[in-house]
C-alpha cells in the first residue's frame, strides 16, 4: 500500500487542478495532513500551484498540478526508421527530442547510444532526470526489464537491457513492448477513461499487431506476455512470419501484408486511385479505401476479416468499457475502427456490443515515447520509497 504522500501525489497526477480541500474530502484524509503533505510535495518540486480562480468572493482555493518541469524521464523508442530519444514530462509532453538513424550492433552499443542521448538531451535543463523508459516492438519481460525477443534486432535474445541501464545510471528503468507503451500513453491522455478507472482494450496496428488491456491498475500483463496475439497461427500453410511460424495473424493482416497484396494487384493493372503503384504505402491504401476505391476496400476487408475475429473474441472475453484503435495514420485508424465496430456488432452478443464504446485512438508518432515515460512516472509515484529516494539523491 503506497504511503498517503504517494497517494496524494498520484491523485494530483490523475486529477490536475484539484484543490487541497477537494483532495481531503475525496480521499477521506484529514485536511491539515493534506495541507502539510502538499507543502512538502511543492517544496520537493513534485507539485506546482496554479493561479486561484479570480472573481470569487472569499479566499479562492489554489489548483494543484503535477510539476511539469522539475522531474523528467528519458524515453527511448526503437522503431523501423531508427531510434527516437526524448525528454518527457509527467503529462507525456515531449520537451526535447533527438533521433538516431543507425542501428546498434549489439546491446552494449544500444546502452552507449542511450547514455549519449541522455547527456546531450539533459544538458542545460533545470529539471532532474528520474528515470528511463524504453519501448521495444518485440517481446519484453517487463518485470525483469529483459528483451526476450527483439523484432528490430533479430539476433538479440534475452537481453537484460533494464539491468544494464540501471547499473550505469542508478535510475528507475522500465522496458516495455511498444503495444503496451502506446496503450498506456493513450489511456493517460483520455481523462474520461483514466479518471473513471474504466477498462480499455487497445489494438496496436502496424507492422506488428498487439493488444493491451489497461485498467485503473495499469497494464494487464498476465504471466508476462499477455496481448501477444499477433503470432497466433490462423492459417497453417500461410506465409512465413518473422517469428518462424507460418500464417500468424500478424503476417496475414499487418501493414506489410496489405502493401504486398496491393502491389501485386496494381502490377496486374487493376484499376485504382492509388498513385504509388509500385510500392503503395499502407496509409495510402487505407485512405483510398475510405475514398471508396474498390480494390483498396477489398484488400482492407480481407485483412480486417482475421483482425475482426480476433477483436470480437477479445472484446467478448474481457468486455471492456472502451475499445480503442491505434495506428500510424488517421486513415488507418478510421478504417479499422469502422471494421472493428462492425465485427463487434456482427459477432458478439448484443448485451456486449451495445455496452462497449469503440473509439479512434491517436496516431502513433510519439505515443510510445510518451507512454514509456508515463509508465516510469507511475512506477515512481506509486512507490513511496522511490519518491523519497529521488529527493535524497539530490
Ligand atoms: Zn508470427
Amino acid at each position: 500500500m503506497p504511503s498517503k504522500k504517494a497517494q496524494i501525489l498520484e491523485h494530483i497526477w490523475n486529477y490536475p487542478g484539484d484543490y487541497r480541500k477537494g483532495i481531503a474530502s475525496v480521499m477521506g484524509f484529514n485536511p491539515n495532513m493534506v495541507s502539510d503533505t502538499v507543502r512538502e510535495l511543492v517544496s520537493e518540486g513534485w507539485v506546482a500551484e496554479g493561479q486561484p480562480e479570480t472573481g470569487r468572493t472569499g479566499r479562492a482555493p489554489i489548483p494543484l498540478y503535477f510539476d511539469r518541469e522539475k522531474h523528467l524521464v528519458l524515453s527511448v523508442s526503437y522503431e523501423q526508421r531508427g531510434i527516437k530519444f526524448a525528454l518527457v514530462n509527467a503529462a507525456g509532453e515531449i520537451i526535447r527530442q533527438t533521433d538516431s538513424s543507425g542501428a546498434p550492433d549489439d546491446p552494449e552499443d544500444l546502452v552507449e547510444a542511450i547514455l549519449q542521448a541522455k547527456d546531450s538531451l539533459t544538458e542545460g535543463i533545470s529539471g532532474r532526470l528520474i528515470g528511463i523508459g524504453v519501448s521495444d516492438p518485440g517481446m519484453v519481460e517487463c518485470d525483469s526489464g529483459q528483451i526476450v525477443r527483439s523484432s528490430l534486432f533479430p539476433d538479440w535474445h534475452n537481453v537484460p537491457l533494464g539491468r544494464l541501464l540501471e547499473e550505469r545510471t542508478f535510475l528507475t528503468v522500465i522496458v516495455e513492448t511498444s503495444s503496451r507503451t502506446r496503450a498506456f500513453g493513450q489511456y493517460r491522455m483520455m481523462p474520461k477513461l483514466m479518471q473513471t478507472g474504466a477498462s480499455m482494450l487497445y489494438l496496436d496496428y502496424g507492422e506488428g499487431i498487439g493488444f493491451a488491456l489497461v485498467t485503473s491498475d495499469g497494464i494487464w500483463r498476465g504471466l508476462g506476455f499477455a496481448g501477444e496475439i499477433g503470432h497466433v497461427v490462423i492459417e497453417r500453410d500461410g506465409p512465413l512470419c518473422g517469428c518462424g511460424a507460418r500464417g500468424c495473424l500478424e503476417v496475414l493482416s499487418n501493414t506489410l501484408a496489405l502493401e504486398t497484396k496491393a502491389a501485386e494487384l496494381l502490377a496486374q493493372g487493376i484499376n485504382s486511385i492509388i498513385q504509388c503503384r509500385s510500392n503503395p504505402p499502407a496509409e495510402e491504401i487505407f485512405q483510398a479505401a475510405l475514398d471508396g476505391d474498390r480494390m483498396a476496400r477489398g484488400l482492407v476487408d480481407e485483412i480486417a476479416s482475421h483482425l475482426g475475429l480476433a477483436v470480437a473474441f477479445l472484446v467478448a472475453a474481457f468486455h471492456p468499457k472502451y475499445f480503442v484503435v491505434g495506428a500510424e495514420s488517421a486513415a488507418t485508424i478510421t478504417c479499422l475502427c469502422r471494421r472493428a465496430t462492425a465485427a463487434v456488432h456482427d459477432r458478439t452478443l448484443p448485451e456486449i456490443a451495445s455496452s462497449i464504446e469503440i473509439l479512434e485512438g491517436r496516431e502513433f508518432q510519439s505515443l510510445a515515447l510518451s507512454g514509456a515515460a508515463m509508465m516510469v512516472f507511475q512506477k515512481i509515484i506509486t512507490t513511496e520509497e522511490t519518491v523519497n529516494v529521488c529527493e535524497k539523491a539530490e
